[in-house]
């Protein structure tokens, strides 16, 4: 059994953090492989050293004094090492760094968030530390050489069994240091897990997994024990996020599945994501309930508009060449909505709707504003007839209106458009509804 664990930075944070992640390491042996991201807040005042990396970054940029802020990062790591009583000389890397701060670039210096924190925890666990510029080889368009990636793993395996690597980034062929996106070491655990060909990938957070629904809308919510990557894909679009989007694609294929625990209570069942969850006990319809505020549908009406040809597609390049990405096209016989979210389309709405006007010329435009969206998930649901009756009966029976329908063709989810006012009701009763009847069915 082989497991690759990634703490987050709420896991590393600390001193205690840093104990808490040894009590979980040592608690099974085979999480030999660790990946840390770079301590993160301690608490609501504190701030994450990648932020004060960024911002130290631009310091140096506009000539401002950067000095009390690399200090301020200096003392985070500096405090964690005398709390733990740890050997390992970091004093003398931090100022070679300070001496080369004006020279570095943006990511070799942002990346030294993970590169101090993943020492320090190496000491502390008593692991060899491997540096991510030497195993995660990416290429210059950002995109990762898994076969790079693991030679250059096997080289390392054959003389160590246990290890701990920065998250975050890796290096070009150039050698020079590359950052992820944001929250990348996920990316990293996951790069990991593929080529190392792990039997599991945790990934410890300061949350016990997904909840059901948001746990300010709703009272309570359910864990979800296990999601399909599918699932977990149209929940974090809908706003759901607890791992980065893209930590899916280096072991989608191999259906390693992803675990995410929560550091500060390791005793939760946290939740497990899979491509495909085999023996799938239905223990609920539904997996989860998510959604976003604030949309906008621009509806356009024409008589005949069925035996018309090219009235949408003249409408949607209207929003292609406004760079606007179009969420949903619910449509009737003669009129169809488009909907684009508001954020999207704050500054130049009404300049794309004389566009369309002009070029469509539709009978009748009309916008409305302040529609949510709310995306009801359940790989349990497709092909069981009845899901959407039931969902929106419910939603009728409390009188929230449905502004619009869509359902993905694969039957894992169905999309409601209602009123921004009614959002929160509308998520509570879908919850209700599916969930607490179905309440003795689930484990
Ligand atoms: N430290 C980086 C960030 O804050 C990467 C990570 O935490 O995964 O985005």
């Amino acid at each position: 059994m082989l497991k690759i664990t990634k703490f987050g930075g709420s896991s590393v944070a600390s001193a205690s953090q840093f104990q808490k992640v040894k009590g979980i390491i040592e608690s099974d042996p085979a999480r030999r492989f660790v990946v840390v991201s770079a301590a993160g807040r301690k608490d609501a005042k504190d701030n994450k050293i990648t932020d004060l990396l960024y911002l130290c970054h631009a310091h140096i940029e506009y000539h401002v004094d950067y000095v009390p802020l690399f200090r301020m990062i200096e003392e985070r790591f500096l405090e964690i090492k005398q709390e733990l009583q740890l050997a390992t000389p970091i004093e003398g890397e931090l100022r070679q760094l300070e001496e080369r701060l004006p020279e570095l670039s943006l990511d070799e210096l942002v990346s030294r968030g993970e590169y101090f924190t993943a020492k320090l925890m190496a000491d502390y666990l008593g692991f060899p530390f491997v540096d991510a510029r030497d195993v995660i080889s990416m290429r210059y368009d950002g995109s990762f050489n898994y076969e790079d990636t693991s030679e250059r793993l096997k080289t390392i395996l054959a003389r160590h069994q246990h290890f701990v690597m920065p998250g975050f980034y890796g290096s070009t062929p150039d050698g020079h240091i590359r950052v992820m996106t944001r929250g990348g070491s996920d990316i990293t655990g996951s790069i990991l897990a593929r080529c190392l060909n792990a039997d599991v990938y945790e990934n410890w957070t300061d949350v016990s997994g997904f909840l059901m629904a948001d746990p300010r809308i709703v009272k309570n919510p359910k864990n979800i024990q296990r999601i399909t990557y599918e699932e977990l894909r149209e929940l974090s679009y809908m706003g759901a996020s607890v791992l980065h989007e893209d930590a899916i694609f280096p072991i989608r294929k191999r259906n390693i599945p992803i675990h995410i625990l929560n550091t500060n209570r390791p005793q939760d069942p946290g939740t497990i994501i899979m491509d495909a969850i085999e023996n799938d006990p239905v223990d609920s319809l539904i997996t989860g309930i998510a959604g976003k505020k604030d949309f906008v549908a621009v509806e356009i009406y024409q008589k005949h508009m069925s035996n018309a040809v090219g009235v949408i597609r003249k409408t949607l390049s209207v929003f292609e060449k406004y760079n606007v990405s179009v969420e949903h096209i619910p449509s009737g016989i003669d009129s169809f909505s488009v909907i684009v979210q508001g954020s999207d389309v704050r500054s130049n709405i009404y300049e794309i709707i004389a566009e369309i006007k002009e070029t469509v010329k539709p009978d009748s435009i009309r916008l409305v504003e302040g529609i949510a969206l709310i995306a009801t998930v359940g790989r349990n649901m497709s092909a069981r007839p009845g899901t959407s009756g039931r969902l929106f009966a419910a939603l009728g029976n409390s009188g929230v209106n449905i502004r619009m329908i869509a359902q993905g063709s694969d039957e894992i989810n169905i999309i409601v458009g209602v009123e921004n006012k009614d959002f929160e009701k509308a998520i509570s009763i879908i919850y209700h509804n599916f969930i607490q009847e179905d309440s003795h069915e689930t484990a």
